[in-house]
Parts: C-alpha cells; sequence; structure tokens
C-alpha cells in the first residue's frame, strides 16, 4: 500500500518517519513501514545517487556475498540463484523489492544527512540534510528516525599509516576504493590481510595476474564449499514453489548455523578439523596447514571467510598464490618488507585491512540541544539507546546474516509505532528500570566472544551495554527470534512522553 504524501510544513518537509540510508537495511525498513504500519508517511534519505549501500560501494573484482542469500534475502522475497551472489545479482534483488513495491517514489537519493537534533517539545526530530546535485540545504521534520546507515565509513576505508608508503613506486590502493580502471592483467599483486575480502579478491586476481602473494598478520578460518543449496535445487526439480522452497531452505540454513556455532564453542577442534577436511576436497589430501592456516583465535570468535568452490585453495596450490604470514615492517620502493626482512615485490598492492567504523554514519546528534555522546548511552538489544527518543538502529549479525535482523526490526519498528498510536503517544524512549539500578556497564563488545579489529580500535564511539541481556546486543538470532517478537512494549523499561525517569532512580541510588 503506498504510504502518505508528504506534508510541507513551512521550509521543512514533514514525514512521520524518516529511514536514513538505501542500502539492504534501509530498503527492507521501508518494505516492512508499508506494510505493516501503511498509514505512516516516509522518505529514505540516502547520499548516493542509488541504492545498495555496501554491494554499491565495493566493486573491486569478484565482489561477492559471503553468506547464502537464502538468508542474506528478505524473508518477503525469495532468491532464486546459487546461494553466494554477487554485488551485481544483489543489487538487481534489491532493485526488484524497490520496483515492486514502490519504495522508489520515497527514495531521495544524493541527500546526505549533516545533523539530527531532537525537541521534546515539539516530539519532532529536524533533519538537516545537503542534496549534492546543488548544494541545496534542506529541512526535513519527521517523528521517528530509522538508522539504517550501516555501520563503517564508506568513504574512507581503514588503512594502517606503514612507514614508507611515499616510496613504493608501484600502484597501491585499499579494495574498498577499487578502480575498475586498474588492470592487473600480467602483474604481481600483493594483497595485504587475509579476511573475507582478501579471500574473494585473491582468486579473481589469480584468473589473470602474473602472481598473487597474500599477507597476513595472522591466518583466518576459511569455510569451503560448493556454491549450491542441494535441497533448493531439489525441492525445485519436483516442482515446489519458491516462496515455499525460500522458507524452507532458510529453516534449513538456520538450524545448521544454529548447529555450527554452538558446535565451535563446545568442540572447536572438532570443527576445525572438518574445515580442514573441506578444504583438502578442494587442495588434495597432502594440503599443509601450518603455518599459514592455522589461525590463532577460536574459531568463530571473528568471522569464517567463505570460500565457494575452494578457490583461495586452488589458488594456491596452483602456484598461483604465495601466502606470507608476518608483519608489514615497511614499503619500500619496490613493494614491501616484513619484520622478519623478507622482501616482497609487487606492482600493484591492494589493501584488505577493512573498514573505519562509523556509528550513525558520523552524523552529529543533538537532544534537546545538548549533543548526543553515544558512548554515554546504553543499548537496548543493540537498536534503542538511553536518552534518545523515537529512533531505532538497524545493527545486524556476524555469525548470521545481516538482513535476518532487518526483518526482524521492522516488525519490531512497526509493533511500536503502532503501539504509539494506540497510547496516543508522540515519543518513546528506553530508560533502565528500578531493577537496573546496580547493573555493570560494559563496551558494547564482549571482546572474548567477538572481536573484529575495526569495532576493537573504536570501542569508546559505540554506545555501552550492561550486564543484563536487555541491555545488549547478543548477536544471537537464535535466541532473538524469540525475545523480540515477545517484548513487552509496555514494560518498564519503554518510557512513553516521558511519563516515567527511571534514570533519576538510578543517579539517585
Ligand atoms: C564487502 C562486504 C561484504 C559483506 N558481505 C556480507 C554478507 O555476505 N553477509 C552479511 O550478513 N553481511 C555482509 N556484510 C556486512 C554488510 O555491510 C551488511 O550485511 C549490509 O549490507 C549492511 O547494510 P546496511 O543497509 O545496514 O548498511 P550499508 O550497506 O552500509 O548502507 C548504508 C547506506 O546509508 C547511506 N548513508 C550513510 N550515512 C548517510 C548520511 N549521513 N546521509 C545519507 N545517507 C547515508 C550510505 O550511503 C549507504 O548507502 C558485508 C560487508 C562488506 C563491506
Amino acid at each position: 500500500m503506498a504510504a502518505k504524501a508528504l506534508e510541507k510544513t513551512g521550509t521543512a518537509t514533514h514525514v512521520d518517519v524518516v529511514i536514513v540510508g538505501a542500502g539492504i537495511s534501509g530498503v527492507g525498513s521501508a518494505y516492512h513501514l508499508q506494510e505493516q504500519s501503511p498509514d505512516k508517511s516516509y522518505v529514505i534519505l540516502e547520499m548516493k545517487d542509488t541504492f545498495g549501500g555496501t554491494w554499491e560501494t565495493h566493486k573491486y573484482p569478484g565482489v561477492r556475498s559471503d553468506s547464502d542469500l537464502y538468508t542474506f534475502g528478505y524473508r518477503f522475497k525469495p532468491w532464486v540463484g546459487a546461494p553466494i551472489a554477487s554485488a551485481e545479482e544483489i543489487l538487481k534483488y534489491m532493485g526488484e523489492v524497490i520496483e515492486e513495491n514502490g519504495i522508489d517514489e520515497h527514495i531521495r537519493y544524493g541527500h546526505r544527512i549533516d545533523r539530527c537534533s531532537w525537541s521534546s517539545e515539539d516530539n519532532l526530530w529536524t533533519v538537516e540534510a545537503t542534496r549534492l546535485s546543488d548544494g541545496a540545504e534542506l529541512t526535513f521534520t519527521c517523528n521517528f528516525l530509522w538508522m539504517c546507515q550501516g555501520y563503517y565509513n564508506h568513504e574512507k576505508p581503514y588503512i594502517p599509516d606503514w612507514p614508507g608508503m611515499d616510496q613504493y613506486k608501484g600502484q597501491f590502493i585499499h579494495a574498498q576504493l577499487w578502480d575498475q580502471k586498474i588492470d592487473y592483467t600480467g602483474k604481481r599483486v600483493l594483497v595485504i590481510g587475509s579476511g573475507a575480502t582478501a579471500a574473494t579478491v585473491i582468486p579473481a586476481f589469480a584468473e589473470k595476474a602474473e602472481h598473487v602473494t597474500m599477507l597476513q598478520r595472522s591466518p583466518t578460518y576459511f569455510f569451503c564449499s560448493e556454491n549450491k543449496n542441494e535441497l533448493a535445487d531439489r525441492l525445485r526439480e519436483i516442482g515446489i514453489d519458491e516462496p515455499t522452497i525460500h522458507r524452507v531452505v532458510r529453516a534449513q540454513i538456520m538450524y545448521d548455523q544454529d548447529m555450527l556455532t554452538r558446535r565451535c564453542q563446545t568442540e572447536p577442534d572438532v570443527v576445525f578439523e572438518e574445515l580442514k577436511e573441506l578444504v583438502r576436497m578442494y587442495a588434495g589430501p597432502d594440503f599443509e596447514f601450518e603455518p599459514h592456516f592455522t589461525p590463532k583465535y577460536r574459531v568463530w570468535q571473528q568471522r569464517l571467510a567463505f570460500c565457494p568452490e575452494g578457490d583461495v585453495f586452488k589458488a594456491a596450490v596452483s602456484g598461483k598464490l604465495s601466502v606470507v604470514t608476518d608483519t608489514l615492517e615497511t614499503f619500500t620502493e619496490k613493494g614491501v618488507r616484513t619484520s622478519s626482512g623478507e622482501e616482497i615485490e609487487a606492482d600493484i598492492i591492494v589493501a584488505c585491512t577493512g573498514f573505519n567504523l562509523s556509528v550513525m554514519g558520523g552524523i552529529p546528534f543533538e537532544v534537546d540541544g545538548d549533543p548526543v555522546d553515544w558512548h554515554d548511552t546504553v543499548n537496548y538489544r543493540g537498536m534503542m539507546f538511553t536518552g534518545v527518543p523515537n529512533l531505532v538502529w538497524v545493527f545486524g549479525y556476524f555469525r548470521a546474516s545481516w538482513t535476518l535482523r532487518v526483518d526482524m526490526l521492522g516488525d519490531f519498528v512497526c509493533r511500536l509505532l503502532n503501539h504509539m498510536d494506540s497510547l496516543g503517544a508522540k515519543r518513546v524512549e528506553v530508560a533502565l528500570r528500578a531493577e537496573d539500578k546496580d547493573m555493570e556497564i560494559l563496551p558494547w563488545i564482549e571482546s572474548d566472544n567477538f572481536n573484529p579489529n575495526y569495532l576493537m580500535r573504536d570501542l569508546d564511539k559505540l554506545p555501552q551495554r550492561g550486564s543484563k541481556p536487555e541491555w545488549r546486543h547478543n548477536q544471537d538470532y537464535w535466541r532473538e527470534r524469540e525475545e523480540i517478537p515477545a517484548i513487552d512494549l509496555d514494560g518498564e523499561e519503554f518510557v512513553y512522553d516521558g511519563m516515567r525517569q527511571v534514570n533519576a532512580v538510578r543517579e539517585a541510588g
């Protein structure tokens, strides 16, 4: 159903909901808003000229998902291709969702949000944006902000400040800024890093480059598999309809992932042996795992790098790929030198060194004239924040597909908005309850459980968590799929129209 038309008030454009970002989160959230709160007017503000977010930003060779699209796709739109998809296929899928549901008319492309300010007097957010095509400064007001801006800076990837970079005479680029004009045919390519991005670019480079070297500080776990889902193929063969296939295959994959996650905790060594066995299927029985493929951390403390058809290992056994496990001491004129003194010469150096975290898109926020320091807030289930009314951040999962949480929070936000309407409330805020008075306040991430570098580097920019389950993003889809739909919106932690001040109790206590 089409959402109600935008109202213009003075120079500001008013809508019920502003969705920030037209990535997979923003588009999915818009779908749920239209379906479940059809009376709400909304606009998606997106600074790029098109939708897709992550899948539009990254253009390096071979760019693809590392989750299966049955679960990375939305629950409401069947995925009909191979499980691992290229960025192009993901964009096509998202484009269909936008078109089929009339979401396009709500997206304002080329609109960069520069500031968001909340007024408790008006119960409104004021969102200031720049229209990048002509520099016009525009103002939107809304009752609710649905933050779907992702978690990293799309323009500035993380590049360590390596010594000697200015001496290097070859071509240096970070994968996130890859320029499709770069021709690596017949060249020596050095890839710095060993995570999911490195695992993606290496097989693609290996096809045309003279040689590829991967320089890693420490090894990563790889999960090798064919890029197909036998159950989906079989169900298709016997004529089952696509929505049913989508539902059943999602259930199968989520069950298998749940089992794997649990086993990673209870029997990590057995799981590692199984991962090695999968590698041997592609690299042969004598493949040597020491020293380059034996990680120091426990399996699943960081995301497993998916390796479709064992492509990284095939490149290694073919001699096209060599791996060096060492730290980079300095760049040189011809390449880099490692701490153990090894020189690696390269025509092109590609940094796969990850992201710079960007909390709330780096947008300055104010509540009633006071700047918001997100680190002073405590997160409620990784989506709402104490002291910041009428706002939800869609932050997905690391160990399961991000989009599972987009659908889940879509249901939650619409339920919340509809509940507010039924109460006649204009403002909702989460606040610590009396029973949380002595709760321990901790960093957002439980580093012994999950510790990717880009989060660990910037923990002081992230909201904090409490020691109780409600006050943390537990990264556990299987628990949340029971807990989030069961949240009692009349629970003490939800404060409507400022009716309860548990924070005052906490401070007084
Ligand atoms: C290369 C790569 C591969 C990945 N593969 C997977 C995978 O296979 N499975 C998985 O689960 N996760 C994966 N991830 C994580 C991935 O980022 C998320 O799954 C998901 O795509 C994030 O979607 P999003 O819409 O929340 O954010 P994004 O994709 O980051 O999109 C946010 C959008 O908000 C816009 N925006 C930001 N700030 C502003 C502003 N101030 N004003 C206006 N617009 C703004 C941005 O331009 C962008 O379009 C991958 C990440 C990367 C980088």
